[in-house]
């Protein structure tokens, strides 16, 4: 085994060199630690899903700034109380945090809509036209500040070095191996973080985590969470939690193979206007509850790839048009398969759909929203408008559209306590490992898989690591 080629130990070595990895070092180094951060792409522009942000900093959909009892009971909402309330108040209390903290930096925030949702958003947005459009945007420009102020304060990042297994002593984590050129690669330091991105794009964990035919859904971000944080982690005692969920869109099923159809538009506000139904014209998920809860649920399908959303004129043009890159006009500009009918059956004959089921399952949907009786359970599954009204689907042309579950980023992971500090099971700290953004678990998901947000928790998460580690006496 090689030793690292850097002659004085690191206080930290961060594994990842996303959102949480570039805080977390550069917030380490302002606080006087020696840094060291190991990205696995060799890439000038490495690809992470920081580097395709959309940009939004936000606390559960809410206004990152607003009070922190307010946010606190946002996510433990959000989260159905899946969240533990020191660490939502934690995210809560620290999130604005991360905006002055990057201010300073150099970032640039901006407003992108009257929605509450998009006060902070880094600029320019990384949500511009379909398909991907991230270079000299929102995380790009983020991420390449974050290098230059490193290298300023004397800390270091090395380019295709791929962390692999954890260095313990006594219980302790001192350090890390990582494949390099071809060799395993030994770097001692005080601590690790561990910043890797999740594990959505490795697809056996994703079976063994999430669903039987990870194959069939599609990655809606760089793909570059290889688990291997998870894999390291788990090694030496870490608890995992809410590895179950994931952070995602429903999209249209083109998107497979047509890049303008990810990772926008996507189809949520037609699945939460609409109904979703698998081959046999059935419903099989509550769609009120949101496009990240009905892609997990299109995942958790037999054939994740039977899905389609099926919805009426009225719906296509005005829930349709919802969003700054809306399904309509962008998914028939695009090319997507968008199946029409002027009655019901000839929808069914389009769309490849059994007409008699299709006909009961909207004539159920229909009778039951007039009735007011969706949520009362008329209807299977049934279905909640409090967060999303519901639609009668009457008007003709009747559209289909079939869908993917786009799959951003794992909710779960290693289980941290409010100084991101990793875990074991009986609840005890990992000396010397921490667990940084999408590494984590505990922060997102639940029943109601409850968004709270991947910028938010990748920069909360950094802080605190920095902060806790420099507060320790060496
Ligand atoms: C299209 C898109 C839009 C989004 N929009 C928003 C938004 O508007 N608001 C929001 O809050 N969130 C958004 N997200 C989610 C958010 O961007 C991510 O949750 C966040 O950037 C994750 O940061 P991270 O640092 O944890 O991981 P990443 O940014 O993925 O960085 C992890 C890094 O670790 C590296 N790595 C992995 N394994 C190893 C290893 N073994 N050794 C060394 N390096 C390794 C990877 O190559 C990668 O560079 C969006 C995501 C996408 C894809």
């Amino acid at each position: 085994m090689a030793l690292n080629n850097d002659n004085a130990p690191h206080d930290v070595v961060i594994i990842g060199a996303g959102i949480s990895g570039m805080i977390a070092a550069n917030r380490a180094a302002q606080l006087g630690l020696r840094v060291l951060v190991l990205e696995q792409g060799t890439a000038d522009k490495y690809l992470c899903n920081t580097r395709y942000t959309g940009g939004t900093f936000h606390i559960g959909l809410r206004d990152i700034s607003l009070d922190e009892a307010t946010l606190t009971a946002r996510i433990l909402e959000a989260t159905a109380g899946f969240v533990a309330t020191d660490l939502a108040a934690t995210v809560a209390r620290e999130g604005r945090r991360v905006i002055s903290w990057l201010q300073a930096e150099g970032s640039r925030f901006m407003r992108a809509s009257a929605s509450e949702y998009h006060k902070f958003v880094l600029a320019p947005p990384g949500r511009s036209r379909p398909g991907l459009d991230w270079e000299g945007r929102a995380g790009d420009v983020m991420l390449q500040n974050l290098e230059t102020n490193l290298n300023k304060r004397g800390g270091r990042l090395v380019r295709g070095a791929r962390g692999r297994s954890l260095i313990m002593e006594a219980g302790r984590c001192v350090g890390v191996v990582a494949e390099q050129g071809g060799s395993a690669v030994h770097y001692a330091a005080r601590a690790v973080f561990i910043a890797d991105g999740g594990f959505q794009g490795n697809l056996d964990l994703v079976r063994q985590y999430i669903c039987a035919h990870p194959e069939k859904l599609k990655q809606r971000g760089a793909g570059t969470g290889r688990g291997d944080g998870l894999t390291m982690a788990t090694a030496v005692g870490a608890a995992l939690i809410g590895t179950d969920r994931f952070y995602g869109h429903t999209q249209s099923r083109d998107a497979l193979t047509n890049d303008n159809l990810w990772p926008y538009p996507y189809l949520d506000s037609l699945v939460t206007a609409g109904i979703v139904v698998d081959a046999q014209a059935q419903r099989f998920v509550d769609e009120g509850r949101g496009g990240v809860f009905v892609a997990n649920a299109i995942a958790g399908l037999d054939d994740p790839l039977s899905a389609q959303v099926i919805f009426d004129n009225t719906i296509w043009e005005k829930a349709g048009r919802n969003g700054l890159i809306a399904a309509n006009p962008h998914l028939e500009k695009e090319g997507a398969t968008i199946h029409r009918g002027n009655t019901l059956e000839a929808l069914a004959a389009a769309a490849g759909l059994p007409a008699q089921a299709l006909a009961q399952t909207v004539a159920g949907y229909n009778q039951a929203l007039a009735a007011k009786t969706l949520e009362s359970g008329a209807v299977t599954p049934a279905r909640q408008s409090s967060k999303h009204e519901a639609c009668a689907i009457l008007q003709g042309p009747f559209f289909a559209v079939p869908m993917v579950a786009g799959i951003t980023n794992t909710m779960g992971g290693i289980r941290v306590n409010v100084h991101a500090q990793a875990l074991r099971t009986d609840g005890s700290a990992i000396d010397g490992l921490y667990a940084l953004g999408a590494a984590t678990g505990g922060l997102e998901g639940g029943p109601e898989i409850g968004y709270v947000g991947g910028l938010v928790k990748g920069g909360v998460t950094a802080l605190l690591a920095a902060e806790h580690l420099a507060s320790l006496k060496p």
